[in-house]
Formats: C-alpha cells, structure tokens, sequence
C-alpha cells in the first residue's frame, strides 16, 4: 500500500504498543491505559483493519529540533538512560518532577507520539484524514516539559506541515486546559490560526479571553459546569467561523478527553456527543485534517470517546449497545479512583454518552461575540 504517493481515500489510524506497556507511574494520572484501549476497542467492533492502521514511527532526535532544542532532547534522553536527574537538569527542563517523572520510556514514548504526528502532517500534506490519538502533548516547549508533555507532537506537526509548503493551518484545541505551548510556538503567525477552548483559572492559567497571541489566537476560557448546549454555541459561532475566516489547507485538531463531566482533573460538563460533533465539522470544512489525542484521566472516557472519534472520522455507525467483543475490552479497565471500583453500567455498555443540555449563560455569549467581533 502507497498511501502516502496519492491522495488517501480513507482515514488511517497511527498507533503503537508503546502505550500499552508504558506508564508515567502507578500514582500519576497518565498511569490508565488509553491508546490501547482504543485500538483493542476499535479491532473488536471491526472498525481498524490492518489497512487503515500505521504503525507509529518513533521520531530521531534530529527531527524534534524542528521545535526542541537539541540540550533538551539530549537531557530528555539522558534522563530515560541514566533514569535519574539532577537538580539542574529538573530546574532547568522540568524533568524529573511530579508532573514530568522519569519512568523507563520517557524519552521513547514522547518520541514515538511525535513521530506519529509528524508523519500524519507527511500523509495529508497531500490530502486526507489520519488519526494519532497518542499525540496532542500541547504543553510541550522548546526547552522545557510541562503537564505530562515532554515534546510538543502538535506544534512539530505544524511545523511539518509549513514545511511541506502548506500557508493556511488552524489548529482547534477543545482539551480542558489551555494549549500554551502550541500558543507560544506560533505566537504573532500569519499562517497558524489557533482557537482553543478551555476551562477558566485552571493551569497553565494561560489563554484569557484578551490574550491574541499577536492576532494568531483565539482563546475562550469558559466556567465550570460547562454544558453541551453551550458548546454547541461556541462551536457554531466561534470555533467554525474563526476556522472558515482563515481559509485554512489544513486542520489540526486537539481532541483532548478531559472535557467531559466524569474527567478528575476539570470541571467541565461535556458529553462525548460535543467532541464527535466538533470532529464531523471540522472534517467538513477540510480536505486535509490531522486529528491528535490529548488529555483524558478516566480510562473509561478516553477509550469511549477516542473510538467514537475513529467511528465519526471512519464512517462507522456508533452503536447505542455496544456488542459482547467490546463490552469485554471495557470491563478489563481498573482505575484506582473511587469510580472505578463501581463503574457506571453505561460506562461498560455504550460508547456515547447521554447528552448534557443545559441554559446558556450569558457571560459565555457574551465572551463568544467579543471574539466573533474579531473575526
Ligand atoms: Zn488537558
């Protein structure tokens, strides 16, 4: 297969079994297993035959210089052989802390995410859809880790792509947590447009309302308890307006799982309808679109969500009953978190969440149209 010699008629999924046998630690939030609950998932209901799935290349430390600074690659990579840092190296590059801890594939697992993207922005460089839900490491910078993301697979992604002689590119965040690093990255842009949606006063603590990013950016921190009715509103009037005003060649969109009312580490209220309704959208107003991953801590959440991304992108009819095949993959998740001692039946038996309706509040309106007003 030469997909990548002409224009791909299909979506491919990009994966690896790194994530399967990795962890961040058995106490830290990325300790739940999610890439591959997807994929197990995805193989069961028949919906990722070999043909649609890549296997993730691991980028080379050379290509992360297209956004990293060669010190920090090679600190990064001495931290995952030596397992240990020093205090200089943790101040300086943020490795080694809570957030950031050594563990066995630090540098190769980061490595192979990146590799991922930066081969997704490749292939649809000439046309088409792929899927990393490994990737979407927003928070990564040049020289330093932050949030759980020790490179920054998005913003190398888009590099790629304006290496590939793309000049239009949005990128579209719906994660929880405000996209910094990507911000930073191609802050004052002609080419990149950014729109991220996320929750106020949480960390990065980044992305306000006024925040523009020399005109590059759009950032909507919402409050808690954030509703699907209110998304759909900002989707409508903010999000795809601000995507078709730019005209872009491509769309790179980080679908982040950690949006949704059962996520431990915001207070949003989504259901999964929102992401899988943003993801048909966008893939409307694109020929090329490069969906990534992101954020998510309920292992239940993630793998529902993230599959239901694969069926929108795919063409594959959500089932309200999930069949016995993939009602067993979600059964085997254990979390140790209260919930997950007595998961929810509907966490075991469906894919889409019921959806959370709800009134718009007026400060989001309000917020919407000072950005549309920008337009
Ligand atoms: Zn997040």
């Amino acid at each position: 297969m030469r997909a990548d010699s002409r224009t791909m008629e299909q979506p491919l999924f990009i994966g690896s079994e790194i994530y399967r046998r990795s962890t961040y630690g058995s106490k830290h939030p990325l300790a739940i297993p999610r890439v591959s609950t997807v994929i197990d998932l995805c193989r069961a209901l028949g919906w990722l035959p070999p043909e649609r799935y890549r296997t993730s290349p691991r980028a080379k430390p050379s290509a992360l210089t297209l956004f990293h600074t060669p010190e920090y690659i090679g600190a990064l990579q001495e931290a995952e052989r030596r397992q240990q840092v020093s205090e200089a190296i943790r101040a300086r590059h943020a490795l080694g802390t809570i957030s950031n801890p050594v563990f066995p594939e630090m540098y190769r697992r980061p490595a192979t995410a990146a590799g991922g993207s930066m081969l997704g922005a490749e292939l649809i460089a000439k046309g088409g859809v792929v899927y990393n839900p490994g990737g979407g490491t927003h928070h990564g910078f040049p020289d330093r880790a932050g949030g759980f993301c020790y490179l920054n697979d998005p913003a190398l992604a888009i590099r790629t792509l304006l290496n590939k002689g793309l000049s239009r590119i949005a990128y579209v965040d719906i994660d929880a947590h405000h996209c910094d690093g990507v911000e930073a990255a191609f802050h004052g842009s002609d080419a990149v447009r950014m729109i991220s949606v996320h929750e106020a006063r949480r960390w990065p603590f980044t992305g306000m309302l006024e925040d523009n990013a020399g005109g590059a950016a759009f950032n909507l921190p919402v409050p808690r308890g954030l509703n699907d009715d209110e998304f759909a509103l900002i989707l409508d009037e903010m999000i795809l307006p601000a995507v078709e005003a730019h005209r872009p060649e491509a769309i790179v969109l980080q679908c982040g799982a950690d949006a949704v009312a059962e996520d431990p580490l915001s207070r949003l209220a989504l259901s999964n309808n929102v992401h899988w309704r943003t993801v048909a959208a966008l893939r409307s107003l694109t020929p090329r679109l490069l969906v990534l991953g992101g954020g998510g801590y309920n292992p239940w959440s993630v793998a529902r969500l993230w599959s239901g991304v694969w069926a929108t992108l795919s063409g594959h009819e959500i089932p309200e009953h999930l069949p016995p095949e993939g009602q067993s993959i979600l059964r085997t998740l254990t979390w140790r978190r209260a919930a997950g001692r007595t998961p929810p039946e509907p966490w075991l038996t469906s894919l889409r969440d019921a959806p959370r309706m709800g009134l718009i509040r007026d400060e989001i309106r309000t917020d919407v149209q000072k950005l549309a007003d920008r337009m």
